[in-house]
């Protein structure tokens, strides 16, 4: 069954086919069902000319998940982002926000649609075995940012319908519903509307993601959600103190109340990258080159993306930048696994957000972690959980603690 999901995939055949046998995927990886919780790919849906179903690199255009680097990491799917970056709070910046987050939506359904034979929206826990097994791409969609909700909570109920079944109050700053890990306290938690929103999302059986929140907005959505909430893609603090990651204490509660934490690649919360205020405005003006790649032709735009991707090279080989390896990685891996076991723990990569290593550059290089953690004398039911089903078994809690009707 394991061998058909892999080789039902016409790219995945030829991709697996193509790889030098140490970078193969192991049987016992391909067995099981691999989810990441925080694909940003849906962003790349939109440049023009770009098909997620052809081979790219990272290198030459920056993205780090298609169909053929699924199969060849053996990835089945997981929960594709609506993300929407944090803008102003005010009636303009949030319709902008809302009509984009929206579109991006759109895209994620027009992906599936124009290949039902390669992708399926899962909209409940057990569809993921149902589509895996057919040899497709599981698609479950989830908000990171819920700024685009702009003052009005029940548009989360139009989202829902759309097929999404999780939501992130905020991104890197504080918005109208509480506050970011990342910026200063405002509302000392979630506001008023952040409450209404959480209530919203149990009701609804969406999942709470709490990446990216303050720890003031994790404690207050654990301590009010009916259902375990879910940490997609973050760190340890104890293995690096970044505020983007969670401490040991908060890792242990998410636990104990059904959660997992799914383990980031994102350099920066990974190991420590000293601020480089020259490096960083540098580099903003180079992604500023592809503001307006939506209105480009199909080849202006992979032109823009090539000479990007190209000045991003010379840019990191000007300011030599400390780079997180796989080791790095697999620390913040371990060491959750340590603290809470392989049925609170998994991965949300952050590919196509900023995420990647040194040793593991985009999603065909995932078999290495299965290949490290069957070193470490985890299971395959162990590592089962770790790859899919804990996350699974916190979506299926949130959908039987929903309110009927
Ligand atoms: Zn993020």
């Amino acid at each position: 069954m394991a061998l058909s999901r892999r080789t039902v995939l016409v790219n995945g055949a030829i991709a697996l086919a193509v790889l030098p046998a140490h970078a193969r995927p192991s049987a016992l990886h391909q067995r099981l069902i691999c989810l990441d919780t925080h694909l940003d790919t849906p962003a790349d849906l939109a440049r023009p000319g770009w098909d997620v179903t052809a081979r790219h690199t990272h290198d030459t255009d920056m993205t780090q998940v298609d169909v053929p680097r699924m199969a060849d990491g053996g990835l089945d799917g997981g929960f594709w982002a609506i993300f929407t970056p944090q803008g102003p709070l005010d009636v303009a910046g949030m319709t902008a926000a809302r009509d984009a987050a929206f579109l991006r939506a759109v895209q994620i359904r027009e992906m599936v649609a124009a290949h039902p034979d390669i992708f399926e929206l899962a909209l409940v826990a057990d569809d993921a075995a149902r589509i895996a097994d057919k040899g497709k791409i599981v698609v479950y969609q989830s908000i990171e940012n819920a700024y685009p909700l702009g003052e009005d909570v029940s548009l989360l109920r139009g989202f829902y319908r759309l097929g999404v079944r999780m939501v992130g109050p905020v991104h890197f700053r504080n918005n109208q519903f509480g506050d970011s890990a990342t910026d200063k306290k405002l509302w000392n938690g979630l506001s008023p509307k952040g409450r209404e929103l959480a209530v919203l999302a149990n009701d609804l059986g969406m999942v709470l993601d709490a990446s990216h929140a303050s720890d003031d907005v994790f404690d207050q959505m654990l301590e009010m959600s009916h259902a375990p909430i879910i940490l997609s893609h973050s760190g340890c603090k104890s293995v690096f103190d970044h505020p983007r990651n969670i401490d040991d204490a908060r890792i242990k509660k998410l636990a104990a109340a059904g959660g997992t934490i799914q383990i980031n690649s994102y350099n920066a919360y990974l190991i420590n990258v000293p601020p480089n205020p020259e490096r960083d405005k540098a580099r903003r003006a180079l992604f500023d080159r592809l503001d307006g790649l939506d209105s480009m032709t199909p080849s202006q735009a992979a032109a823009a993306v090539r000479g990007v991707a190209a000045d991003v090279k010379a840019l990191n080989a000007k300011y030599a930048t400390p780079r997180a390896t796989i080791d790095d990685f697999m620390a913040h891996v371990t060491h959750a696994l340590n603290l809470v076991g392989p049925e609170h723990v998994g991965i949300g990569c952050d590919w196509d957000g900023g995420g990647g290593v040194t040793g593991m550059e985009d999603v065909a290089a995932i078999p290495q972690i299965t290949d490290r953690l069957v070193k470490l004398g985890y299971t395959e039911t162990q590592l089962s959980a770790f790859w899919g089903g804990n996350v699974l078994r916190v979506l299926k809690a949130a959908h039987a603690a929903r309110k009927p009707g």
